[in-house]
């Protein structure tokens, strides 16, 4: 670490570090690293200086405002080693710009965005055992920000806590999926918080995910409005690639209007396949019929969902009015797994995210 950095950030290393768990065993979001960067804030003192100590519990007061008006906003990114062993983080300042945007909506205290950055990478650097070798293995990291003033008054909150931790997860194969198109939940709204990474937008979506497995599918997928307007599916944007009405090849999704989460992964896969010859991409709202007519008129070729934890998951078929609709995934192949532009749009991707990209150099700083 250089003298520069340990101005700037106290670190105070794990003594115990925990055995790594073995590979077969890595299921996402269950086993944390061995150390964790926290920062705490208050409105008197303004940001302390950032550390990295051993991962554990936090104490909070039980009248902390997070654990009552859920005064909590968070983040989700990866990093990835390359083959060289150096490990680079995936478009990180786009994580650190989205949740000071999460962080202000909630009255909790913005922050130097360099400076957390280079708290993650250092995090990142003591915890990269955490970062199996072989091909498809990353490190989740999540950070997170708390109002953690104790009071019962429903106020902003004078005191917060920025901390940060990772866990390994491994490759992600996801075979594709059924979703269930929900015409009585609503994830976001205009005017609401479906923008922002907020908790408070996710404790409501549990049960809804719980009923359509109930129903025989594996996520939902979420409408908005009497006319059905698609927008996510899961914790993840939807893509539907299809023969639009004026006969082209159209990657659609809907437009960042307020109500779609803007993903990192929507933002990435939208720019690469506007480089593939013959692929019109579009952000604009479409209903469930436009995308229904597509299907009866054989014109849909693909959907999937995107997200940093699985990157891209393709879709098998869609439950709408308690019909079952087909998508289909490769007509070529029977036993495709994923659909030829969803398959392309996830290898060029991990490509880029493993830093092998002399052209995107830039998105894994
Ligand atoms: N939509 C929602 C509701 C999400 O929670 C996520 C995951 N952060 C996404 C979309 C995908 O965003 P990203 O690509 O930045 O992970």
């Amino acid at each position: 670490m250089s003298e520069a950095l340990k101005d700037k950030i106290s670190i105070t290393l794990n003594q115990n570090p925990k055995p790594l768990i073995p590979k077969e065993e890595i299921t996402f979001g269950k086993y944390f690293t061995d150390h964790m960067l926290e920062m705490r804030w208050s409105a008197k003192g303004g940001w302390k200086k950032p550390e990295i100590k051993p991962y554990g519990p936090l104490m909070l007061d039980p009248a902390s405002l997070v654990l009552h008006y859920g005064l909590e906003c968070f983040e989700g990114m990866k990093a990835y080693r390359k083959n060289d062993g150096e490990v680079v983080l995936f478009r990180p300042e786009m994580n650190m710009k989205r949740l000071n945007t999460s962080a202000e909506r909630l009255m909790l205290p913005t922050f130097d965005t360099d400076l957390v950055l280079e708290g993650i990478k250092e995090l990142v650097r003591l915890d990269s055992r955490w970062i199996y070798k072989d091909e498809g293995y990353s490190l989740y990291i999540r950070p997170t920000m708390i109002g953690s003033e104790a009071t019962l008054n429903m106020t902003s909150s004078g005191e917060a806590i920025l901390y940060v931790i990772c866990c390994p997860v491994g490759p992600y194969f996801g075979s594709a999926v059924t979703l269930l198109a929900n015409t009585e939940d609503v994830r976001a709204w205009p005017g609401g918080v479906g923008s922002k990474k907020v908790g408070g937008n996710y404790a409501p979506c549990i049960k809804p995910a719980y009923d359509a497995r109930a129903k025989g599918a594996d996520q939902v997928l979420w409408l908005l409005g009497d006319d059905h307007k698609v927008t996510e599916a899961g914790t993840m944007n939807f893509m539907v690639y299809w023969i639009n009405s004026d006969g082209d090849r159209e990657l659609i999704t809907a437009p960042l209007d307020g109500t779609i989460l803007p993903g990192i992964t929507r933002d990435s896969l939208l720019h690469i396949a506007g480089k593939i010859e013959g692929v019109k991409v579009t952000e604009r709202i479409f209903t469930m019929s436009e995308l229904i007519k597509a299907q009866s008129e054989n014109r849909l070729l693909e959907c999937f969902g995107c997200g940093t934890a699985c990157i891209v998951s393709p879709v098998k078929a869609i439950i709408y009015d308690s019909k079952t609709y087909k998508v289909p995934l490769d007509p070529n192949n029977a036993s495709a797994q994923y659909s030829p532009l969803a398959r392309k749009l996830y290898d060029q991707l991990l490509f880029i995210q493993y830093g092998k990209s002399d052209e995107y150099q830039s998105w894994t700083p």
